[in-house]
């Protein structure tokens, strides 16, 4: 075996012919294998190549499991069966080499891995594959090298003790072959004694200078393993940085990885988790299942855990609960199955979901139910008393003398008595009844399957008792009661329009009937209450709706039948309620405090109207506009009449403000001052429906008026009654004295007219001369009258003006 062996590939058939029949059929046998080895890796590394480039996703994501897994077993079996040609050929082969030289020879030749002889240190025999790894061509050329000159600098210590202590080495040793280009193979190394084959028997030590060196090129492998470190390694940087919990856990579900984010989430040390059975983070019920879950998985193949993010409850080491959003995704991983959880603590997302839904169904100052969740809540209730037959009853409780508090002690304190009126409400219902907070000082309750009048009417009456009772707030005491409407469901009403609708009539009614006390629905309630109701409501979007205007009924001079003035009344159509006549809704108006917007209306509007007369060129016609008491009490009249004259340029001795007795008598003090304002500024003021009231004269000197208007009343019956005529007439006189204009009321006759004007009244209002009238047509009247007066004064000559 001198020789270095050297294939070329046409040869192969050619070199091992055999003359025995039994050797012939070993080598036609070999012979197939060598081909079938020969045409099958290529194509089988190709498919294991491709197979494995498609599991690291190289040629895209794999993103369903069965595809990897499909790929897996075909990388696996392709690998097999490249083993198991390999193995097949490498036994045959030995089996020759055995038997012939020759065949050993084969073998090497053959070898896909370098094999080579060194002796001393030199390459003595080596085969082709040995050759083309190393790079030289032809072989022969590498006779008498050190070996060592194809090793990698770093890798030569190896060496160094001679070849023999290679020999020592039981293992492959990994090294970095140096070829003649330069390039680098890395390889696995092995290196055994050699014995020559012809002298079998030599003595080991006789052949201690010749080793055989074998040596597999891995740089392929190492390559890929080295990819697969960096992907791991680079998933694992993923894993470490992601905002997400990552869990993996196996079939049995035992955290077999999980992230530093994982840990923090459920309170763990790094590292604390592993081994563990997944159950320890999840709530106890959820725990309970989880065995069964993951049977479930792994006997029917059920995929119910996989999928979509879903929210469970997990458990932190200390025990508390903590929401979680997971999802769950299955993984091959080297043939086995695991479950990788992607998880997020959404506490804070959670309590933002229910800041949400506090802010949509609670009221903020009590905390309770607002309107939303209370309709909410009725509605259930109405649903559950038609389905079980067992009623319910609704109580409206609203604070009595709320608005006093209000103003009296600042709205710190009546928010301090509402959030403790509710606290103290809610103390005298059951855990499924509702106490809701509606608005201002409106409670409503609902009272879960009460339909006896005699159950409702005593926690009724603990409401009201317990609401009497002094508020202690900031170191003083405040006083205040409630009204309580009750309704039945589903004996007073039907559906929830109508048991609002009918609580509120009762509630209205219970303070009609001087507060403190409750009130039941019941039919006859209605009628009165009703339309009440349906008046304040409806006034309360009366401005905003434009449903108001002003008509103006002539101010005529008794003396020239001419028009003076006109005084603005105000009128109200409302969609629903039709035209409401103002002795029906200014009461109510008064009543509510809606007064106040509504007579700032009715001033600025009357004054825009009267500044418009005066363009027209209507001369000093003046406007009477009609105050109510709590305009005197409420802001700062004079600044407002100050500022809607301003605003018009209107003249203010073309205003006549009409005030009633009972406005003077309410706050004297104050409204004298108020009055000595208007007046200073040159304003008129008149004293309405004079006669109606306390008309004493002696109360009415401390005034500053102008015009005293005789109640209707009075010119009604004049002049036939006696009694009337004497009470005007007593009535004028004391004006006169006062140096007090008169002004008559209702004048629908002329005798009245007569009867007036002869005891000196210069002044009369009435349908005789004029119903209110639209504006258009008031400025046609007055238009006409003017004219008439002109022509009159002309026929009469030169006794005008
Ligand atoms: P008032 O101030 O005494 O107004 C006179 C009322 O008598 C008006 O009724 C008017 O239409 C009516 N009237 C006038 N001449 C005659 C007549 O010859 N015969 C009869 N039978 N009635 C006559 P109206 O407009 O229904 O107003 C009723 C009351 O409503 C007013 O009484 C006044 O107290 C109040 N009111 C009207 N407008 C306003 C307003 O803008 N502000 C305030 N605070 N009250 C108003
Ligand atoms: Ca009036
Ligand atoms: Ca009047």
């Amino acid at each position: 075996m001198a020789d270095i062996y050297e294939i070329k590939p046409g040869m192969r058939r050619d070199a091992g012919a055999s003359p025995e029949p039994d050797a012939s059929t070993a080598e036609a046998q070999e012979t197939l294998l060598e081909t079938l080895s020969h045409d099958l890796r290529t194509p089988l590394n190709t498919i294991i190549g491709f197979a494995d480039m498609m599991g690291q996703e190289i040629l895209g994501p794999l993103s369903n499991p069965h595809y990897r897994e499909y790929v897996d077993v075909i990388a696996t079996e392709g690998r097999r069966m490249l083993d198991f040609i390999n193995d097949l050929l490498n036994r045959k082969r030995f089996e020759n080499m055995k038997r012939t030289e020759h065949g050993f020879r084969q073998a090497i030749e053959l070898a896909p891995d370098l094999i080579c002889v060194a002796r001393d240190g030199a390459i003595e025999l080596i085969n082709p594959a040995g050759a083309d790894m190393l790079g030289v061509w032809p072989a022969s050329e590498l006779r008498g090298r050190p070996f060592t000159d194809f090793v990698a600098e770093a890798d030569r210590g190896h060496f160094r003790g001679g070849m023999e202590s290679l020999t020592q080495e039981r293992l492959r040793i990994p090294m970095t072959l140096l070829r003649h280009d330069g390039s680098v193979v890395e390889v696995e190394l092995a290196a055994l004694p050699y014995q020559e084959p012809e002298e079998p028997e030599a003595p080991a030590e006789a052949a201690g200078d010749a080793v055989i060196i074998m040596a597999r090129d891995v740089t392929e492998r190492n390559r890929a393993l080295k990819a697969q470190a960096t992907r791991e390694e680079h998933l694992r940087k993923i894993m470490d940085t992601v905002a997400d919990g990552i869990i993996t856990i196996d079939e049995n579900g035992i955290i077999e990885t999980l992230n530093p984010t994982a840990e923090a989430i459920f309170g763990y040390k790094p590292g604390e988790l592993i081994g563990s059975n997944v159950k320890v983070l999840m709530a106890e019920e959820d725990a309970s299942n989880h065995d069964h879950y993951l049977a479930r998985y792994r006997n029917t193949g059920q995929r119910h855990i996989i999928g979509a993010a879903r929210e469970v409850t997990g458990r932190r080491k200390n025990g508390s609960h903590i929401p979680i959003e997971l999802a769950v995704s299955e993984m091959r991983f080297s043939g086995r199955r695991l479950f990788i959880g992607a998880l997020r603590d959404i506490t804070e997302r959670k309590e933002n979901e229910e800041r949400l839904r506090d802010l949509a169904t609670r009221d903020p100052l009590t905390r309770l139910p607002n309107r939303n969740l209370f309709t909410e809540r009725l509605e259930h209730a109405i649903e559950q008393a038609d389905t079980c037959g067992v009623g319910f009853a609704v109580l409206f409780l609203d604070l009595d003398n709320f608005k006093t508090i209000n103003d009296a002690l600042g709205h710190l304190i009546g928010d301090r008595v509402i959030q403790l009126a509710g606290q103290r409400i809610c103390g005298c219902v059951r855990g499924q009844d509702t106490v809701a907070h509606l608005s201002g000082d409106e409670f409503m309750i609902i009272l879960e399957g009460m339909d006896d009048e005699v159950r409702a009417s005593k926690i009724a009456r603990d409401m009201l008792k317990s609401v009497a009772q002094p508020f202690k707030i900031d170191g003083r005491e405040v006083f205040t009661s409630a009204s309580i409407g009750v309704v039945l469901y589903p004996k007073n009403a039907g559906s929830i329009v109508e048991l609002m609708r009918n609580v509120d009539t009762a509630a209205h009614f219970a303070k009609k009937r001087g507060r403190a006390n409750f009130q039941f629905y019941t039919e006859q309630l209605s009628d009165d209450a009703r339309r009440r109701i349906e008046i304040e409501s409806g006034l309360r979007r009366a401005i905003e709706n434009d449903e108001l205007s002003l008509v103006f009924q002539p101010k005529v001079e008794l003396e020239r039948r001419r028009i003076v003035g006109a005084e603005a009344l105000l009128r109200w159509h409302n969609p629903v309620l039709g035209r409401v006549p103002p002795d029906e809704f200014i009461p109510v108006a008064e009543e509510t405090g809606l007064i106040v917007p509504i007579g700032s209306w009715v001033l600025r509007q009357a004054c825009r109207t009267a500044a418009a007369w005066t363009a027209a060129g209507l001369e000093r016609c003046h406007v009477g506009v009609n105050l109510s008491a709590m305009q005197f009490l409420h802001g700062d009249l004079a600044g407002e009449v100050q500022g809607v004259l301003k605003e018009f340029d209107l003249d203010p001795g073309l205003l006549d403000l009409e005030l009633t007795e009972s406005m003077l008598v309410s706050n004297a003090d104050e409204t004298i001052q108020t009055l000595k304002v208007l007046k200073d500024m040159g304003i008129h003021v008149s004293m309405d429906d004079f006669g109606t009231g306390y008309s004493s004269l002696s109360y009415l000197t401390r005034f500053p008026l102008d015009s005293l208007k005789v109640d209707r009343a009075f010119v009604t019956n004049l002049p036939d009654d006696r009694d009337a005529s004497a009470v005007a007439r007593a009535i004028i006189s004391m004006a006169q004295n006062l140096n007090l204009k008169i002004v008559a009321e209702g004048i629908e006759t002329e005798s009245q007219v007569g009867f007036l004007h002869a005891l000196g009244c210069q002044v009369g209002q009435g349908y005789l001369f004029s119903p209110p009238v639209d504006n258009e047509a008031f400025i046609g009247l007055a238009r006409t009258s003017a004219t008439a007066f002109a022509a009159r004064n002309s026929t009469k000559g030169d006794k005008g003006a």
